[in-house]
């Protein structure tokens, strides 16, 4: 028996190395990526000036503490931020949803936080009590208590916010929950309840964010102003990091300590973070969001009328293929990978692709002829 706790399902494949958006398993199969290990590796495996800013980095020094500045953690928070936010660093998309909830609270002086079906903000006791799939709380309460859970994209959601919510966390784009894209509508309005009933909104972009919709931010496409940011997964190719980004205003509730955490900041960390951000250029969002309606364009050619596919939904590089239920998802990500091709699902037996950015029309090509006949295949045998 295996000493290493039994929390994930896994594929039979171990990856042993990566170039661009390649990976090559221990037989030696190389596969297109289509997963960027969930969100993270954005600007794939072999980014040179990445490499270079974490090896010089790592020949200085590679933690001295928050006890001390460090002009690149400042560095990065002046990219990071949008003007008039500030930045606190921490090591993953939990914690950052979980310095939003404390922010918030104290903040605020109030209890409740409103959070939607089907949103993901994390496995700690406040961020999952947040999450809404209620099946993956089953054996963990008490949870954080006084959260309000409402219908995503749902005008009556707006009635649970009201003078005691603290803060609504929501995603633009709901990522695990199934890739289902917020009514920009509905969006404008819940800012509105909050704005109305003096209520923080909170934007998780820990999968949505950094490029991944082909904007830094995927709240810029539904012209929202949060009062907090989440991100993560990408804002470090793969190194862990997560930050929370707050409106001046909000962040100068925190004093000095409010809130901390030991490897926040991490300098090996934040000189990758420093890369990636650079890296987020104007062109290159640009060319994210050509690839992405490149991608969604072939795909409905290609499996709009194939009778496994119920709906294709997504925006940029982040998207969700909605198989019906005579074609398991789990069948078509196994039977890409016999063709070489790595995929992802979400909820709702969604196949998820979160391809690197850095993929090339070609590879988006292939691989949307592969997920056809993935699909063609499992729905011949299971339907
Ligand atoms: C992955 C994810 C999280 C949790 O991030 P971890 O780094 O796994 O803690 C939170 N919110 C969203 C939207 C995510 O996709």
């Amino acid at each position: 028996m295996s000493k290493l706790m039994n929390t994930y399902t896994q594929f039979p494949i171990e990856i042993d190395h990566g170039h661009d958006f390649h990976l090559v398993d221990t037989k030696g199969k190389t596969y297109v990526d289509l997963t960027s290990g969930i969100g993270v590796c954005n600007l794939g495996y072999s980014n040179k000036a990445i490499f270079e800013a974490v090896t010089a980095q790592l020949n200085k020094i590679w933690h001295t503490s928050n006890l001390y500045p460090n002009s690149i953690v400042t560095k990065v928070a002046e990219e990071l931020a949008p003007d008039g936010y500030q930045a606190f660093f921490c090591n993953s998309g939990a914690e950052a949803n979980e310095a939003a909830i404390k922010l918030a609270h104290k903040a605020t002086k109030k209890e409740t936080i409103v959070a939607f079906d089907n949103g993901f903000h994390g496995r700690t006791t406040g961020t999952l009590a947040v999450t809404g799939y209620p099946h993956i709380h089953s054996g963990f309460d008490p949870l954080m208590p006084a959260v309000k859970m409402a219908t995503y994209n749902d005008p009556a959601a707006l009635d649970e916010i009201d003078e005691n919510t603290a803060a609504v966390i929501l995603e633009v784009i709901q990522g695990e929950g199934g890739v289902n894209v917020g009514d920009r509508e509905w969006l404008q309005s819940v800012q509105a309840k909050c704005q109305d009933t003096g209520t923080l909104l909170i934007v998780d972009e820990v999968q949505a964010g950094m490029g991944r919709t082909g904007y830094k931010f995927a709240f810029e496409q539904f012209d929202l102003v949060p009062d907090i940011i989440t991100v993560a997964k990408g804002l470090a190719n793969g190194l862990p990091v997560g930050a929370m980004v707050a409106k001046d205003e909000v962040a100068a509730n925190f004093k000095p300590g409010d809130h901390g955490t030991t490897f926040g900041g991490n300098l090996i960390v934040m000189s990758a973070a420093d890369q990636v951000l650079q890296q987020l250029t104007p062109e290159f969002l640009q060319s994210v969001r050509e690839k992405g309606a490149y991608l969604m364009k072939t795909l409905h050619e290609y499996l709009f009328d194939l009778p496994g596919i119920k709906s294709i939904s997504g925006e940029g590089l982040m998207v969700g293929i909605h198989l019906d239920d005579s074609t398991p998802v789990n069948d078509v990500i196994t039977a890409l990978q016999d063709e070489g091709f790595l995929t992802l699902s979400a909820r709702g037996n969604t196949l998820r692709l979160l391809p690197p950015l850095i993929i090339d029309e070609s590879s988006l090509q292939a691989a949307v002829n592969a997920i056809a006949s993935a699909v063609d295949q499992v729905e011949e045998m299971e339907g």
